[in-house]
């Protein structure tokens, strides 16, 4: 049996005349970039969130860097980031000339608050927590310690569409969030798109004029921006798809109650589901003892898997230059080395399901 990583061709033949006729609307209507369709799409997206303001932009690594030039972060300033996420977190602080200050992450992979608060220096203005694999950060105690040093907080929302702690969404907790809608995202379009997400109505409109050119209105220049724009056809597409989301979200909660009742080896560790959180599982990743002889033995049966991501931020070549060591991240440099990213999506049939359990437990038995 073949069980892909993740299948975004079930996902299109699910809903296909939906998606085939927005597309062509799109054509028909020549609203190639921003207009109608991005302007609905961010009506929508705010909605569904329970947030005054969405602008959508060209993808999520821009929506990270646009909404820290939109907080005037930039040279001389630091961010705290934490030690495991997709480089995007750390290079959009780069981008805009700050410094990704690094702390290591909790049980969880996900940005440890109290790191984060050693971290804090004069220099620093702003903490990025990046909701991992679709499992909320501590916000609460985030938002207590920003507050205490005056600092801004951006939510990392790319893995974590719908997902909530203590019934709120991420991305509703901190000063503004960021999202991808990257084909594989929980939330994706048909190539690269992104949003800001903010009350702030600073942020918001600084945000606009910087993703178009610096524009607030035609040819009205207030700054040079950039072209960070969403094309009509991602955003019809991302409008066609956001009714379905919570329908896929639950989908993927059961796929992973299914997976962790199913997989029994003691040799497994299993992602942690906190009582107060819906972890929406972007992805679902454990943890094992000898990882690269289980995936080989994962792959010869057709059972595809992933590493997010087998090298912790800080130890990265590209950050050689801050010297830091494997021992100044302890519980990320150790779990980076066990981690494996088992097949997730909510087409995912059961059968697929009880054959990637079962090898899993054969593999560890
Ligand atoms: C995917 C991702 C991004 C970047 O999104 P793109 O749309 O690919 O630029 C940023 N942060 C995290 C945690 C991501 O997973």
């Amino acid at each position: 049996m073949k069980v892909p990583f993740v299948d975004l061709k079930a996902q299109y033949l699910s809903i296909q005349p939906e998606i085939d006729r927005a597309i062509a609307d799109v054509i028909a209507d020549t609203a190639f970039i921003s207009g109608s369709y991005a302007k609905k799409f961010e009506d929508e997206f705010s909605a569904y969130n329970g947030m005054k303001h969405c602008i959508s932009c060209a993808n999520g690594t821009d929506s990270l860097e646009i909404l820290l030039k939109a907080m005037n972060i930039g040279s001389g300033d630091e961010v705290i980031v934490p030690a495991i996420s997709w480089i995007s977190t750390a290079e959009a602080v780069s981008s805009v000339g700050a410094k990704p200050v690094f702390a290591d992450v909790n049980e969880h992979l996900l940005i440890d608050p109290v790191q984060a608060e050693k971290n804090i220096t004069t220099n620093t203005k702003c903490i990025i927590p990046v909701h991992l694999y679709g499992n909320p950060s501590d916000m609460s105690v985030l938002m207590e310690i920003a507050g205490n040093h005056g600092l801004k907080v951006l939510e990392d929302c790319a893995q974590s569409h719908g997902a909530e702690l203590g019934g709120k969404r991420t991305g509703t907790f901190g000063h503004c969030a960021s999202f991808s809608f990257y084909p594989g995202k929980n939330l994706g379009a048909y190539g690269d798109a992104g949003a800001m997400m903010t009350n702030d109505d600073d942020i918001a409109r600084l945000s606009r004029a910087i993703a178009n050119h610096g524009q607030e209105g035609k040819h009205n220049h207030i700054m040079e921006g950039r072209n960070s724009r969403m094309d009509g056809i991602q955003a019809a597409i991302l409008s066609a798809k956001l009714p379905h989301l919570d329908d896929w979200t639950n989908q993927r909660i059961l796929i992973a109650e299914k997976y962790n009742k199913q997989i029994v080896s003691g040799k497994v560790v299993k992602p942690i589901v906190r009582e107060n959180a819906r972890h929406v599982f972007h992805l679902y990743v454990i943890r094992v003892p000898d990882r690269s002889a289980f995936m080989r033995y994962c792959s010869e049966k057709g059972i595809e898997t992933a590493i997010h991501y087998p090298t912790p931020l800080p130890l990265l070549p590209c950050y050689a230059d801050q010297r830091l060591m494997p021992a100044d991240f302890p519980v990320a440099a150790k779990a980076s080395a066990e981690i494996v990213s088992l097949p997730m999506y909510p087409e995912m049939t059961d059968k697929q399901i009880n054959f990637v359990a079962e090898h899993v437990n054969e593999f560890f038995s």
